[in-house]
């Protein structure tokens, strides 16, 4: 299996940006092969817009990250953030990893057991736990609850009751800020987020009395698409003063390159910054948790879609078959995407094309894909591909308009299968119940 250091490569051998997964490549007649499958053919044969997920990258990633860690200590895990691609194979393939898995929810908690993760290494998050989900967390034998907030205190204790004490860990809000959309950074003092700095001496102390918790340690996560790592240092440094614990769940948040120009550091070097400085202010020997999302699952997948109208007006606007229905991030937070003509790849990302507006069928002036995209020659029928669409894009995915969520197809050395179907119209009318 390559490295992650071979995705690197590719641009340089291929012209593919690094924002394409790996093993994508562009074959002589200047066409996108996607884990050895064509990809015209893909959406020849499950339609457009779809979900293609390269099996290979998801593995790879995984293995990176487990790598890094296990270069650097032997007590740690690797817990997937299903948040970012809430999907029974995903979680599958990164479970024969050995990935472990963070959930958010009693529905993410659901697909985590189908997916097959040991409910020992699942750890449940949330801001707003109900108490169903809690008692859905306990009935499971989840190992961990990331306690948020002093209300679920007494929550969980009461869903505890007189049973065996529930091993948690304490969200803390370290007050350091990344560099990222405000809509996505959590690690601010005023955050809707964990205990701040001020309240969390008062928090440790309660639940560390608490008969029916068991305060194993603490968690942060200080936001996402996070391209710098001074702020990972900073914020494990600043929870050094809250005394000393066995366990510290240091969050995910490592950005990704969705277009050429986006340079993130390496996993390696993420888990190096994250691991060394924990050593160094924690102290060694502690059992150290990371749960990335995004870093693990966005740029092993594209999404296809085909070209239904091409308007020329002040700018060239290329209408296609989804757009905020299913990728809602250029909508929530003006995220940046690049994109291709599937059998017309530009020499480079940066230009040899028509400039032109990507946008969607969805009924707001705001559904635009990509603003500004260099495309070669695009016409009515095209399959459009835009890369690094594996986070937050299936799990954010909607039914605005009516529009059926598309299929997720994984694709792994020239074979591909539907691994999530498409919606139909009688699953939009599947939950009516007046008839
Ligand atoms: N952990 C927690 C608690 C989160 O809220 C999130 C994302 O919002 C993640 C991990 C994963 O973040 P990312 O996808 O940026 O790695």
């Amino acid at each position: 299996m390559a490295a992650y250091s071979a995705i690197r490569m590719l641009p340089t051998r291929t012209q593919l940006s690094q924002a394409y997964p790996l093993a994508s490549r562009i074959d002589e007649d200047g066409r996108l092969q996607l884990g050895g499958c064509d990809a015209l053919e893909l959406a020849r044969e499950f339609g457009t817009p779809a979900y293609i997920v390269v099996e290979d990258d998801l593995r790879a990633r995984a293995q990176t990250f487990v790598e890094a860690f296990r270069a650097r200590t032997t007590n740690f895990d690797v817990l997937f953030a299903s948040k970012a691609f809430p999907c029974t194979a995903v979680c599958r393939v990164l479970a024969s990893e050995g990935i472990a898995c963070d959930v958010a929810s009693g529905g993410e908690l659901a697909l985590a057991l189908r997916g097959g993760f040991d409910p020992a290494r699942i750890y449940m998050h949330g801001n707003a736990k109900s108490i169903d989900e809690l008692h859905q967390a306990r009935a499971a034998g989840v190992g961990h609850i990331v306690i948020d907030n002093a209300d679920e205190i007494e929550r969980l204790e009461a869903v505890v009751g007189a049973g065996p004490p529930q091993p948690v860990l304490l969200r803390v809000t370290p007050d350091v800020r990344g560099e990222t959309h405000e809509k996505i950074s959590t690690g601010q003092a005023d955050s809707k987020f964990g205990f701040s700095m001020l309240d969390a001496p008062a928090a440790i102390a309660r639940v560390e009395n608490s008969p029916a918790l068991d305060l194993e340690g603490l968690h942060i996560h200080i936001g996402s698409q996070i391209l710098e790592l001074d702020p990972f240092r900073r914020a494990i440094e600043a929870i050094a003063t809250l005394g000393d614990f066995d366990t510290y769940n240091l969050g995910g948040g490592l950005g990704v390159a969705y277009t050429s120009a986006q340079e993130p550091p390496r996993i390696s070097d993420y888990v190096a910054a994250k691991v060394d400085t924990a050593h160094r202010v924690l102290g060694p020997g502690k059992r150290l948790l990371d749960e990335p999302g995004r870093a693990l699952v966005a740029n092993s997948t594209v999404t296809l879609y085909t070209v239904q109208s091409v308007k020329r007006n002040v700018s060239t606007w290329v209408a296609v078959d989804g757009g905020m229905s299913d990728n809602l991030r250029p909508m929530l937070y003006g995220a940046v995407y690049e994109a291709q003509v599937a059998d017309r790849f530009t020499q480079s990302a940066e230009g040899g094309g028509t400039p032109s507006r990507l946008t969607g069928k969805h009924c707001e002036s705001g559904d635009v894909i990509v603003h500004a995209v260099e495309l070669v020659d695009p016409r009515v029928g095209d399959v459009i591909v835009t890369p690094a669409t594996g986070a937050y894009g299936h799990a954010m995915a909607n039914n605005y308009n009516g529009v059926p969520r598309p299929p997720v197809v994984f694709v792994s050395g020239g074979d591909a299968r539907v691994v999530v179907r498409r919606e139909t119209y009688d699953d939009l009318a599947a939950r009516d119940v007046d008839g």
